[in-house]
């Protein structure tokens, strides 16, 4: 997977790009990540933003330098990328639409900052606008980061065993059963036998059980949708 990221702080990424799995996912091929500095794009690289027409407090964000950029990346390949524009005022993100974009060839994230995207920005491209959640942050790139991250951990191959993905929290409507590890009591408090027995079926049950009854307990909501 190819995954563009168009922002105007390229330099914020470097760090979470450059670790754990999304650096061995790049090191091992299975994702290849450009940055972008929009403002490198812009007529006037000092401007990037301006007043609200029509007034208002802040800066928004200004069009040419998004189009652009785009239109600068867009030369580089024939593949043509699904263009995600981050907005708190988009799609919430969620497990079951980052599973939908891990299957994609290729991916561009928007990044915006200050008040937001010119309009037009939004309605003059094809582009598909996500929200990771019903909060503003100051800008795209952590939004960005999140995005990426929950992508490429489900590209096949990213992580060394498929079976982590398979009973993890979301993927099949329940939050995960509780997991122990060594050692098998610590200040008084003891792993459940059951995980000590090495009976597998019934760690199977308890594994499943444990899943329904905490997804009921603390979130019933997504129960309701399995
Ligand atoms: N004025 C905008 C509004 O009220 O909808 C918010 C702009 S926000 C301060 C600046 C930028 O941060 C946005 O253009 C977007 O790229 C990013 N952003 C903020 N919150 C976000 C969220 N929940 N999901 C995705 N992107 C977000």
């Amino acid at each position: 997977m190819r995954i563009d990221i168009l922002t105007l702080f390229p330099e914020m990424f470097v760090n979470v790009l450059g670790h754990s799995i999304l650096k061995i996912a790049s090191e091992k091929a299975l994702v290849q990540y450009n940055l972008f500095n929009i403002r490198e794009y812009a007529e006037n690289k000092r401007c990037v933003d301006d007043r609200p027409y029509g007034g208002g407090p802040g800066m928004v964000m200004k069009p040419e330098p998004v189009f652009n950029t785009v239109a600068a990346v867009e030369q580089q390949t024939n593949v043509r990328p699904k263009k995600i524009l981050l907005t708190p005022q988009g799609h919430r993100f969620s497990q079951s639409l980052a599973r939908e974009l891990s299957k994609e060839p290729y991916l561009m994230l928007i990044s915006g900052h200050y008040e937001g995207f010119d309009e037009r920005i939004r309605t003059g491209m094809d582009v598909f606008e996500l929200s990771i959640g019903d909060y503003v942050l100051s800008g795209g790139e952590i939004p960005a980061m999140i995005v990426i991250d929950a992508v490429v951990r489900l590209i096949p191959g990213v992580l060394g065993d498929p079976d982590s993905i398979t009973n993890e929290s979301f993927n099949n409507g329940l939050l995960e059963y509780p997991q122990y590890t060594r050692p098998a009591e610590y200040k008084g408090m003891k792993v459940p036998e059951v995980l000590i027995s090495g009976n597998h079926q019934k760690i199977k049950e308890w594994h499943n059980a444990c899943a329904l009854e905490r997804t009921l307990r603390k979130r019933p909501d997504i129960l309701n949708r399995v």
